[in-house]
């Protein structure tokens, strides 16, 4: 299709003179597995083109919005639409209205919801009403989980549970990261004994309850249910960070996953992204209206945004869950995550190469290991020359995966059978050579 005789690596020379790394996200530069980043210059259905021209079968999915695939006409004609009827107003308008109902409809945790443009912006406001609305400064997280670039998320573990975390940026200064506490995942001793010293004292624990940002790792059903119990005892909020998860692993998002598992399991406060944006600048972050009107202008919280709940991305957002609201969409689409995942392990089993993989609703990740990892410790020893050499076979084959081993993959409704099948022949070739 395309007729530009620009070549990746000349744009990429280009980008790096006047972007730094020549991307405007870290991940995007190839840096963990080598080698020249595509420029991508369209999309449509499960497949981009590159600037070259050439195609791939694409499983990010801009990391996880395209959910219906690009280009859905449902999608971009409400896009198209609310363009014409102006693009801003910083104004209230009906659209935010709907949006915000829809939410609150297939999220029962969620009373009222705030909506704002990232999920790093959600994320840091989240964390901001949950400590103005418990009065209380320390909060826990957990490694390998990414909750945006906010400050006081940028941390890595301190070196004891009394000891709070050390910054992982420069630019982020220590005494900005003193309240954050950060834990291994899936780990129920350092859970009890954080709280047995800082419960009294924690404003929030956040966590991916189906952790994305390193690979796909499940918070066990036992840390879980330990987790809610420890904040509802010390009240502490329990905020899940779904930006990720939300309307990708079910309708209701991972907390849905887990009220099955969990009678009567539901977080606190609950983080958007990503999906309900459908590939536009669009977060969220809800709660009960208790803890919601600790906001401005109703309380003492300060929260705004001049393009918070923008005409064109609420637009886009409410096309696409109008979209996967549709009767069996999540089963169709879960059909086809299973598919893939089952297809690469069994592949991976024909070429006697160690590979187990996992998967919910629309997301799933592998890993060239034995057995699914529990935390990130463990991901990150996990074969990442094997990984690499895959990332690259696959992307030669016309597969687009993750440029790194700690990122989850996404399956689009738009992904045929048949995409699945090349998918796993390519596979198949990859494993073997
Ligand atoms: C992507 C992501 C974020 C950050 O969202 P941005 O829109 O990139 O700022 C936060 N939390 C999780 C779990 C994410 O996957």
């Amino acid at each position: 299709m395309s007729t530009s005789p620009k070549s990746n690596a000349s744009l990429f020379e280009r980008a790096q003179r006047v972007i730094p790394g020549g991307v405007n996200s870290p991940v995007r530069a190839f840096r963990a597995v080598g080698g020249t980043p595509r420029f991508i210059q369209r999309a449509q259905g499960a497949y981009m083109w590159d600037a070259e021209g050439q195609r791939y079968i694409d499983y990010i999915g801009s990391w996880g919005p395209m959910i219906l695939g690009h280009g859905h006409p449902a999608v971009l004609e409400a896009v198209h639409k609310a363009a014409l009827d102006g693009l801003s107003f910083g104004a209230p308008t009906e659209r935010e209205v709907e949006l915000a109902e829809e939410i609150i409809r297939l999220v029962p945790s969620v009373e009222q919801v705030r909506l704002v443009s990232s999920g790093t912006e959600a994320g840091m406001s989240a964390l901001r009403l949950a400590r103005g609305a418990t009065g209380r400064s320390k909060i826990i997280k957990f490694e390998g989980c990414y909750h945006g670039h906010a400050d006081a998320l940028l941390v890595k573990a301190g070196s004891g549970l009394a000891t709070f975390g050390f910054p992982t940026s420069a630019g982020v200064p220590a005494e900005v990261v003193q309240h954050t506490l950060v834990l291994e995942y899936n780990n129920l001793a350092q859970l009890d004994e954080a709280f047995a010293i800082h419960g009294h004292e924690l404003a929030c624990v956040m966590i991916e309850p189906i952790a994305g940002n390193m690979n796909f790792v499940r918070a066990s059903v036992p840390f879980m249910t330990r987790l809610r119990e420890l904040c509802t005892k010390h009240g502490a909020l329990l905020v899940f960070d779904e930006v990720m998860t939300g309307f990708r692993v079910a309708l209701g998002g991972a907390q849905s996953v887990y009220a099955k598992l969990i009678p009567g399991f539901k977080p606190d406060m609950s983080v958007f992204g990503k999906v309900i944006g459908g590939g536009m600048p669009l977060a969220a972050f809800g709660a009960s209206k208790d803890v919601m009107s600790q906001l401005a202008p109703l309380g003492p919280v300060y929260q705004a945004g001049t393009l918070s709940g923008n005409p064109v991305a609420t637009a886009c957002g409410l096309a696409t869950l109008k979209q996967i609201t549709q009767p069996d969409f999540f089963e169709a689409l879960s059909t086809k995550t299973r598919q893939l995942v089952d297809g690469l392990t069994g592949a991976a089993r024909a070429a006697g190469v160690p590979l187990v993989g996992d998967c919910e609703g629309g997301m799933f990740g592998f890993f060239f290991a034995d057995a699914l990892p529990q935390n990130y410790g463990v991901v990150m020893a996990t074969d990442k020359e094997r990984f690499n050499r895959f990332f690259h076979a696959m992307l030669d084959r016309g597969v687009y995966l993750a440029p790194a081993l700690y990122e989850a993959g996404f399956v689009s409704a738009a992904h045929s059978d048949a995409d699945i099948a090349a998918t796993v022949a390519a596979a198949a070739e990859a494993l073997r050579a």
